[in-house]
């Protein structure tokens, strides 16, 4: 029985990769914003946790997408094999069930007695969705911080090039609010939120 109704691997890896894909974008933008936000520059622990925990309360906000990587389930699982039922056909393969005396399916020799029930949002889906929200998470922000650190990277490689006066940078997107300056006395320092823009002459 419980080898009826399967939803095939390809769907389930689709579910997978788009609910984590997705995520992982979704952390990517949120962990890099609020490093944007905070006044730092180069990596220090502080700001790095600081919006971590601001990424990990953010994805509170997209707890509903439990449903997507649901979808292939949904569908293989419980809503095709009723539709296949309901055309008086075999749920499992949809080989025409022809003979309604039949017990079993002559094609794919499921028991006509195992039906289709409909779908429940049970605790593997929670489970799962949990494992899916830390895979978005690690991945989301280590490429934020891998991002920052390449962007850093070419700052100073810049900087070193400059003599005076200043230099203001923005940093990548999509942080691009937020400014790096460089001066030859206080090297690269970030820019506080609130200063506001100086438009040149
Ligand atoms: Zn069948």
């Amino acid at each position: 029985m419980s080898r009826s109704f399967q939803t095939p691997i390809w769907a389930v890896s689709l579910g997978w990769v788009v609910t984590v894909g997705f995520l992982a974008a979704y952390d990517f933008i949120v962990h890099a914003s609020f490093r944007g936000m905070l006044p730092s520059f180069g990596f220090q622990i502080g700001p790095v946790l600081q919006a971590f925990f601001g990424t990990v309360v953010m994805s509170l906000f997209v707890i509903w997408l439990v449903t997507l990587a649901e979808l292939p389930e949904m569908w293989f699982a419980h809503r095709l094999p009723v539709r296949r039922l309901r055309a008086g056909c075999c749920p499992n393969c949809a080989h025409p069930r022809g003979d309604v005396a039949l017990k079993t399916c002559p094609e794919c020799g499921h028991d006509f007695e195992v039906v289709p029930v409909p779908y429940a949002l049970g605790l593997r889906a929670v489970r799962r969705f949990l494992i899916a929200l830390g895979l978005g998470l690690a991945i989301g922000v280590t490429g934020a911080e891998l991002s920052i650190a390449a962007d850093e990277a070419r700052m100073r490689t810049r900087a070193a090039t400059l003599t005076g006066p200043e230099l203001t940078f923005h940093r990548a997107w999509p942080a691009t609010f937020s400014r790096i300056r460089w001066t030859p006395d206080g090297g690269l320092q970030p820019v506080p939120l609130m200063e506001p823009w100086n438009w040149p002459d």
